[in-house]
């Protein structure tokens, strides 16, 4: 199979050509058709296995395809989409490959994580945010000092969502995903990712997906 047999419009797909990807990972061939079909997932994927493109594809694609335009400049910031995941390490390189994915598509990356300064990230909210990789606790104070609304969200992705619950973000997860400002389920696609799939992760995947496809790769 190929990313041509899965059609994400012509945009990314120039995109996927330009990041050399030319074969599918099995997550990817599994995962992106069921998140292209507007479907809530619960995917258990290992790190490395491609995971990033799985989540990131058919956003991408639901965004341009919806008629997308890009987020206001301002002081608050309203992603479209939203991925939360559990490490600066980890976020840097979802933006990394989100920016090869969306590049020259207007769709606009930002990440925002704990440990270095708010002021660069606040700045990078305020050119415009369409879609925002974040660790759990940043999001939350950004989020509390008005910066970042979550009531435009209609794309959820989690990664490695059991690293994040074994580093106790279960709370602030449950803030965000839960939250008033985030468009309930039904109202939004949610894609949940982790390597593992202990009781923790069973009740998150009850809490935060509607009908949903499990995938195990
Ligand atoms: P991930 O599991 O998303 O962290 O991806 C692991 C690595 O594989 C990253 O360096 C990706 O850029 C690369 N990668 C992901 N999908 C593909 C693909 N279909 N073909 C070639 N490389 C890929």
């Amino acid at each position: 199979s190929t990313f041509q047999d899965i059609d994400m419009g012509k945009e990314l797909m120039e995109n996927v050509r330009r990041c050399k990807y030319t074969k599918p990972t099995p997550v990817q061939r599994y995962s992106i058709p069921i998140g292209m079909a507007g479907r809530d997932l619960m995917a258990c994927a290992q790190t490395g296995s491609g995971k990033t493109a799985a989540f990131c594809f058919p956003i991408i694609a639901h965004a341009l395809h919806g008629g997308f335009q890009p987020g206001a400049r301002g002081r608050k910031a309203f992603p479209l989409a939203l991925v939360l995941s559990p490490t600066r390490e980890l976020s840097s390189q979802i933006y990394d490959e989100a920016r090869k994915f969306c590049y020259q598509t207007g769709v606009r990356p930002v990440v925002v994580y704990g440990g270095a300064p708010q002021v660069q990230q606040l700045r990078e909210l305020e050119r415009g945010c369409d879609f925002l990789v974040a660790t759990p606790g940043r999001l939350i104070d950004i989020m509390d000092r008005g910066r970042v609304s979550l009531a435009k969200i209609r794309y959820l992705a989690l990664d490695e969502a059991d690293r994040m619950l074994d580093m106790g973000f279960e709370p602030q997860i449950r803030r965000i995903v839960q939250g008033e400002d985030m468009p309930p389920v039904g109202r939004r696609q949610t894609l949940l990712f982790s390597a593992t799939f202990p009781k923790e992760i069973q009740r998150l995947a009850a809490d935060f997906l509607h009908d949903y496809v499990f995938l195990a790769v």
